[in-house]
């Protein structure tokens, strides 16, 4: 869902280097916000922006250009930040911000664009707006459209999605709700409990994971209860019935976006769970 109030990583959760931004100033609110990729395919996450950054600065730039980035999954990276020169419309600096979508959205990759990432976007938008960086929650245009600029960005892909972010940031609930894909970040899982009861588990759109076991006697289904044990960033979930003395006990597999593979099981007194044991291969 898209937010005013976003997590956004910071510059130093990332890594960056230097920490702080040496762009100069530019005057708040800026009448235009111009969408930006980075036109590489297998740059995410923090890694990936230390590397853009690293590049970057090898070719001249003082930091990674940018007022934010946003990655395909949805997660916002502070890069220059609000009331810095972009540095990524040329002539348009003094008069924009700029938030670049981590990706390759026109062949020969042709990234796909995730309603994640579309959420991202419009949650950047509406946190420079609440942040008093812009002067309206509107996408001014792709790159390409900026005036004196000759560019592919943002890319074929992205560019049309550009209508449908914008309903996102105007309220209007962007596009049709589609079925999960197979890699999207929300998964479902069942097993059956010591009792017989059936158990469902799922990743939450919020990347925590749940569970919600059904009541005796088949009388539907309480709320979820979270089983993220100070865990973030779940991926997928799967979850079984392992044999242990005269019963059952529930076993749950997860894998986390950042590659990770945990484990966790049902306590002896098949009353709680024991804490997550890594099983990354
Ligand atoms: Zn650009």
């Amino acid at each position: 869902m898209a937010t005013a109030s976003p997590r956004i990583v910071s510059r130093g959760d990332w890594g960056a280097n230097p920490l702080n931004t040496p762009a100069g100033n530019i005057a708040i609110p800026t009448p235009n916000l111009w969408l930006h990729h980075t036109a590489n395919h297998s740059l995410h996450g923090a890694s990936g922006m230390r590397s853009l950054q690293s590049y970057a600065r090898s070719n001249g730039y003082v930091d990674l250009e940018y007022s934010v980035c946003v990655d395909t999954d949805g997660q916002i990276y502070m890069s220059r930040g609000i009331g810095k020169d972009s540095a990524a419309t040329g002539g348009n600096n003094s008069t924009s911000h700029a938030v670049c979508a981590m990706g390759y959205f026109h062949p020969p990759y042709n990234d796909p664009v995730t309603s994640a990432l579309m959420d991202g976007i419009a949650s950047a938008v509406l946190w420079l707006k609440a942040q008093g960086a812009i002067q309206q929650a509107r996408i001014t245009g792709p790159h390409r459209a900026a005036p004196g600029n000759s560019t592919a960005c943002c890319g074929d892909g992205l560019v049309a999605k550009i209508p449908d972010i914008q309903r996102i940031i105007d309220g209007g609930g962007g596009p049709a709700p589609q079925p999960p894909e197979e890699d999207d970040p929300m998964d479902l899982a069942s097993a059956t409990n010591h009792d017989a009861r059936p158990v469902v588990f799922q990743v939450g759109g919020d990347a925590k994971l749940y569970y919600r076991i059904r009541n005796a006697s088949g009388g539907g289904w309480p709320t979820w209860k979270d089983l993220s044990g100070g865990k973030t960033g779940f991926a997928t979930v799967t979850a079984f019935q392992t044999p242990f003395k005269n019963t059952t006990k529930i076993e749950v597999w997860v894998t986390m976006k950042d590659g990770k593979t945990f484990n966790r099981w049902q306590t002896d007194d098949l009353a709680g769970w024991e804490a997550w044991q890594d099983k990354t291969r």
